[in-house]
């Protein structure tokens, strides 16, 4: 039974010695073996994944490689697990953690940086200078450490993110995508309620930029793209629709962009 030293586990919450986990070999090659379940260091957490996203840099990183890495070099045939958007149950926890409890609903963040280095004691941990060296305590999981294409993955406490009751498992797996959009529109682009914005783009990170910014009540808010199928369903499925009118732009790139322009926060 898994029971590392100094690990806190839950008889509510049995944790197998031995978790599948989906493992890539060569390019385009994914093969389902078995792996010891990973155990949480000082200031991290064992994760149970529930639910994990398909993101397009999964299948990039699958076919390519690139942008993972794995002891500075490719991540093939390296017992490397990628997947990076997902979300889990807390099911045990490392040395001392107390900031979480064994069964909370999270969802998770990839990157965890080292915490010692300049970036990070700026807050720029995702340009870690010990970016791709788990021994300095960095963690990019899904790209330099094992990620969730597994039954378990380990998280550092300050990449979990509390899912309430009211989201769904595949909701919450979008966490970390629409923190993405969000850091944009808040860190980046200073967004003040009321402003209009303008999301180029309506891929998944685009389509969730709509949504943060109608949350953060920005009006109008005006998609260009010409993923026109999906863009309309998403951008039309939420309450008071009726104020959604469609613009037709001019594009340099498609003679077909579109835009959907809404006054409704
Ligand atoms: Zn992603
Ligand atoms: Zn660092």
């Amino acid at each position: 039974m898994y029971q590392p030293p100094g690990v806190e586990t839950s008889p509510d919450l049995a944790v197998p010695d031995l978790m599948k986990a989906w493992v890539l070999g060569d390019p385009d090659q994914l093969f389902l073996r078995e792996k010891p379940t990973p155990i949480p260091s000082r200031a991290e957490v064992l994760v149970r994944i529930d639910a994990v996203a398909i993101c397009a840099t999964d299948l990039e990183i699958i076919h390519a490689g690139s942008p993972a890495s794995i002891q500075g070099g490719p991540p093939f045939n390296k017992n490397f697990t990628p997947g990076h958007e997902y979300m889990g149950t807390v099911a045990a926890l490392g040395p001392d953690v107390d900031e979480f409890k064994i069964g909370e609903r999270i969802s998770v963040e990839m990157h965890a940086g080292c915490g010692q280095c300049k970036r990070c004691r700026q807050g720029m941990y995702t340009s870690c200078l010990n970016y791709g060296k788990p021994e300095k305590g960095h963690r990019a999981n899904g790209f330099t450490t094992d990620g969730g294409f597994a039954e378990y993955a380990v998280n550092h406490i300050n990449t979990l993110a509390r899912v309430p009751d009211s989201m769904s498992d595949a909701e919450a797996t979008l966490v970390v995508t629409a923190g993405t959009s969000m850091y944009g529109l808040t860190e980046l682009g200073g967004l003040v309620a009321g402003e209009s914005v303008v999301v180029i783009g309506p891929g998944p990170i685009g389509l969730l930029a709509v949504a943060v910014a109608k949350a953060l009540g920005a009006s109008p808010v005006i998609l260009t793209g010409t993923r026109n199928t999906m863009a309309r369903r998403l951008i039309r499925e939420p309450a008071h629709t009726e104020q959604y009118r469609s613009l037709i732009s001019s594009s340099a790139s498609s003679a077909c962009a579109e835009a959907w322009c809404t006054t409704d926060p």
